[in-house]
């Protein structure tokens, strides 16, 4: 049973808090008045935030009734650089930017939790809650931890939580070992020679040796890598030419390459340049590929698993909590926090219905349902984590 119960008044006061967020999306280190906003609410509750990690980020630290071990629980604030095509009265008022991803309702979730327990320390030890800038592709986390996070605040385990769309409301999902994948971004310069368009055979065209390059690397993740693993190779991007009766000298191409396992990336990265430089040399094209590292995968430390599934079980029930759903190819800078200390991430459901379209979609809302929910499930994993002395069981029988 959710310990923050549906529109109780704590509910009332995260729905506010959400539609706040909501209304003033700020992208990547730019979150100032999102900013000042957790930290006046924090404030208003009793704590002592320490501000500024990552340029916007805050740290709150709660101590329960006994000393014992210290834990994290962070929550992503940042929105997106998309134009909302909601008609909410909530809706952003920062135009071109929103909260498409539920960060207004993770940042709203971990401040109810941090509500309720700051009135109910019945636990044993100390809890960090995280409120982190800049998940949305400029790694916020990476930031905190080289600025000494993780010094400052040592901790056992962190642990984080996004939202499902197309997952029920009062659903969890906790994966074992990988949640999200590892991305990397990749760009392709096809150099020809240019001319004109009436007379090809004069010319080295780099868009048609584009063409077979873009179907080359395709091969890799068909033929190449085990059906048994996931590998995702997209070409996102191509750049060429200025006119019809031109032949341009080259072409950009760029895209992303996911996976899970370092190892196998390395023989799929070596692939891929094999790939460009012989197909472009094979047809008188030079042919060149760089990539730039980004998220690592998220992937759960499995023997702390148990602790988030009974806490999610206790507020959603048994049959709530599913361990068995495949990992999702999108990523995380969360990864970063796992790296540096172990923990876990889950997903919550956001629900088909309202709010359920999908996440980075225009038309995309956080579920208000969900607040209660997640609220509950971080004050049932503190509850889990870092029981009273007296509450344990002392019996060996
Ligand atoms: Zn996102
Ligand atoms: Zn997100």
């Amino acid at each position: 049973m959710a310990t923050i119960e549906e529109n109780s008044p704590l509910h009332e006061e995260m729905r506010v808090w959400r539609h706040w967020l909501h209304q003033h999306p700020e992208l990547a280190f730019q979150e100032y008045s999102s900013s000042e906003y957790i930290v006046k609410i924090l404030e208003s509750l009793g704590y002592t935030p320490e501000t500024g990690w990552a340029t916007t980020g805050v740290v709150a630290t709660l101590e329960g009734e006994e000393e014992g071990d210290h834990i994290a629980l962070r929550a992503d604030i940042d929105a997106l650089p998309i134009l909302e095509k909601n008609k909410l009265p909530y809706k952003s008022l920062n135009k071109g930017k929103m909260h498409a991803c539920g960060h207004d309702g993770h940042t709203s979730m971990l401040l109810g939790a941090a509500a309720y327990l700051k009135q109910n320390r019945q636990f044993k030890g100390t809890v960090h809650f995280i409120f982190q800038p800049a998940e949305e592709g400029f790694g916020g986390a990476r930031v905190m931890l080289e600025e000494g996070l993780f010094d400052r605040f040592p901790c056992k385990a962190v642990y984080g939580m996004h939202n499902w769309p197309s997952l029920p409301v009062g659903e969890f999902v906790v994966h074992q070992k990988e949640v999200m994948a590892a991305t990397d971004a990749f760009s392709i310069t096809v150099k020809g020679k240019g001319g004109h368009a009436a007379m090809p055979n004069e010319t080295i065209d780099p868009v048609v040796i584009s063409a077979q390059v873009i179907n080359a690397l395709q091969t890799i993740v068909s033929r190449n890598v085990s059906p048994l693993d996931s590998v995702v190779i997209s070409v996102t991007q191509i750049h060429a030419g200025s006119a019809t009766n031109i032949i341009p000298d080259d072409v950009a191409l760029s895209g992303t390459l996911r996976y899970f396992d370092n190892k196998k990336s390395k023989q799929v990265k070596k692939r891929m340049k094999r790939i460009v430089k012989q197909v472009c040399k094979s047809m008188g094209a030079k042919g060149k590929l760089r990539f730039e590292l980004g998220y690592p995968a998220t992937i759960n430390t499995p023997e702390k698993t148990a602790d988030c599934i009974l806490a999610a079980k206790a507020v959603a029930g048994d049959h709530a909590v599913h361990c068995d759903r495949p990992p999702s190819m999108g990523a995380e800078d969360f990864s970063y926090l796992l790296n540096a200390c172990g923990g876990v991430y889950i997903w919550i459901g956001n629900g088909e219905g309202k709010g359920g379209c999908l996440l980075h979609n225009n038309h995309y809302d956080f579920n208000d349902d969900v607040l209660p929910l997640g609220a509950s499930y971080w004050v049932a994993l503190v509850k889990q984590l870092l029981p009273l002395s007296g509450t344990l069981d002392h019996d060996p029988c």
